[in-house]
């Protein structure tokens, strides 16, 4: 399997940046070579299975936080039918590899930024981009098992943000496309906290944040591309 190809700065190269990220990898991983963990509250454990290090969509729903130590959860997971499993970065990082080989195949232009994150160049008009990234998005789950969501924007960060909503809201069928008439999308302007999407920590200097302290999908898609991180 031949590695992906990189490029460094691939928005001066192509004219739309798609996100392609698996949902839960850890957890998704384990659940291609068991599917009986579909559909039940899942955790995967850090090394000597000390704390929560992944967690399925129904574990998250159960209020584990991330980090939270096995132990604690042990005495009460029959009765929430949750299951643990311990970490095993040797299969992530190999279905990791899959997934990139099969993303290298949509772009010339691929950055990898983690273990089930990678930056895609597309080039098209919006009609031919939303079918790529539901392509991308059949294609990934077909070949390897593994769910991803789809973000495409002009940005990297735009990207992240169209990312998001097409994790979190089921209608959009895992795939966001977001125009350049689509900065006022009332997706993005419900964007959860950038804090909490790893956008970094530092605010732009010119706007104020809310008043909780985080700065919004509105906000950010309003600044020129050129100032995005
Ligand atoms: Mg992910």
């Amino acid at each position: 399997m031949s590695p992906p190809r990189v490029c460094i700065n691939c928005r001066q190269s192509q004219d739309y940046i798609a996100l392609v990220d698996v949902n839960a990898m850890y957890v998704s991983c384990e659940r291609v070579f068991d599917p009986s963990l579909h559909h039940r509250p899942v955790v995967v454990l850090s090394n000597n299975d000390g704390c929560v290090v992944a967690r399925s969509a129904e574990a998250k729903a159960l209020g584990i936080p991330m980090g939270y130590p096995w132990l604690k959860l042990e005495a009460t997971a029959a009765q929430h039918n949750l299951v643990a499993r311990s970490s095993n970065y040797e299969l992530y990082g190999e279905m990791s590899s899959r997934v990139m080989a099969i993303l290298a195949r949509f772009s010339a232009w691929i950055e990898v930024y983690s273990i089930d994150e990678a930056f895609l160049g597309l080039r098209g008009t919006l009609d031919e981009l939303h079918a790529v990234g539901q392509q991308i998005k059949d294609t990934v789950l077909k070949l390897t098992g593994l769910p991803v969501c789809v973000g495409i924007a002009k940005t990297k960060t735009l990207a992240k943000l169209a990312n998001e909503a097409a994790k979190k809201v089921d209608a959009l069928g895992g795939s966001v496309c977001l125009g350049p008439r689509t900065r006022n999308d009332p997706r993005t302007r419900a964007a959860p906290p950038a804090s909490d999407r790893g956008l970094g920590d530092r605010p732009p200097r010119d706007q104020t944040p809310q008043r909780d302290g985080h700065f919004y999908g509105g906000r950010l898609s309003r600044r020129r591309p050129s100032t995005y991180p």
